[in-house]
């Protein structure tokens, strides 16, 4: 215990230290700086595991010395870093109340407090000190930053938007993807509701912002093949192949469905044998593959997609050719490459077919958002040997 609490009070004494030092320098002809021998009682308490009583001496500490306001900030951090959000709520609501504080401080202690509140879960209350803050000069970007978190977690798209536009001019950040992410959300609430309408329009702001945006195409494809125009979606389902290749996989099997129900699945052919030239996916050697079965029967599909899991090892590839062999073959052959079949299932069912690039989160959901680093549109389908 005494080990972790020196620890925490490392940077607490290094903060002094340099503060002293700042001061001193600053005074150089004045007195000498004094510490008040309270800091030590305080000390004292910290590293005794005495807390509230550390506080308490802090506190009046900060009535009788104003230099302690570095102090008081650096141990509220602390405090909710370990978890300890009612502490770091108490200490800076108390900082706040004092009516000598200068302003600057004023704003840093309320922006602690909004990430207390934020920690804690009390949303609402983060929200209205992000507000208050985000006209403040110094303050403005990081609370922007902290709204758009919220409004992100209650799923408030519309004010997300407006945060996010004003955090652009802001911090001159590129904010656009995000923004097209956020009317892919809204087009997905209409969508579920039935109101394509909407939705559309939604899809529309989506692409005039970020006319790369993978996931508008999709929605907009979506919304056409739920409304019977199989044309316009097969046209948007296309168009992510030059918005992001890597979500290749994501289109095939749609496209498929697209294109049996206008009849015209040879087509579909020759666009995917085209697009396997510049990205050899397995997920599109298996449609082919597909394709080659109903029409040629099952020696030119393994013919095919052998000859193409050697250009492109794949597990997948190789699942689905043992499932053609076992279709053609008898007895105790057939026994053995069913078992061969389902041990590599078995191998292909733990591992995940999506992750995030920037955090390496995995799993078998595709997350515009990453769940673990809160990134939008890093994660993306694996590729490769376990790839699909
Ligand atoms: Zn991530």
């Amino acid at each position: 215990v005494l080990l972790q609490l020196s620890f925490l009070l490392l940077p607490v004494a290094a903060t002094c230290g340099w503060l002293f030092g700042r001061r001193e320098k600053q005074a150089q002809q004045k007195k000498a700086y004094q510490l008040h021998p309270d800091y030590f009682k305080g000390l004292n308490y910290l590293i005794n595991e005495q807390p509230d009583k550390a506080m308490d001496v802090f506190t009046k500490l900060l009535e009788v010395d104003s230099n302690t306001v570095d102090m008081h900030l650096l141990l509220g951090n602390l405090f909710r870093r370990r978890g300890e959000v009612d502490r770091a709520i108490r200490l800076h609501q108390n900082l706040i109340a004092r009516s000598q504080l200068a302003h600057v401080y004023r704003e840093q202690a309320l922006s602690a407090l909004g990430q207390d509140y934020l920690k804690a879960g009390v949303l609402d209350r983060a929200e209205s000190i992000f507000l208050e803050l985000a006209n403040s000069k110094i303050q403005n970007k990081n609370s922007l930053q902290f709204l758009l978190r919220i409004y992100q977690q209650e799923k408030d798209w519309h004010k997300a938007i407006k945060i996010a536009e004003k955090l652009a001019v802001v911090s001159n950040e590129p904010m656009h993807y995000m923004i097209a992410q956020y009317y892919c959300e809204l087009a997905l609430e209409q969508q579920v509701r039935g109101d394509f309408k909407a939705a559309l329009e939604h899809v529309s702001k989506a692409e005039a912002i970020d006319h790369r945006c993978v996931r508008a195409s999709i929605i907009r494809a979506e919304l056409a093949t739920e409304m019977g125009e199989y044309h316009d979606a097969i046209r948007c389902y296309k168009a992510v192949k030059l918005q992001d290749p890597d979500f290749l996989s994501e289109i095939v099997p749609p496209l498929v469905r697209c294109y049996q129900a206008i009849n015209e699945e040879h087509k579909l052919i020759v666009y995917l044998q085209d697009c396997l030239q510049a990205f050899p996916r397995i997920s599109i050697i298996i449609a082919i593959g597909n394709y080659l079965q109903k029409i040629k029967g099952d020696k030119a599909a393994i013919n095919f997609v052998a000859h193409e899991i050697q250009r492109q090892p794949s597990l997948r590839g190789i699942s689905y050719l043992v499932g053609l062999y076992v279709a053609n073959s008898y007895g105790d052959t057939k026994q053995k490459l069913h078992m061969l079949k389902n041990f590599i299932e078995t191998l292909l069912s733990d591992k995940p077919i999506y992750q995030c690039n920037q955090c390496g989160f995995a799993g078998k959901t595709l997350f515009w958002l990453c769940p673990s680093c809160h990134s939008w549109n890093t994660v993306k389908p694996i590729l490769g040997l376990e790839g699909i």
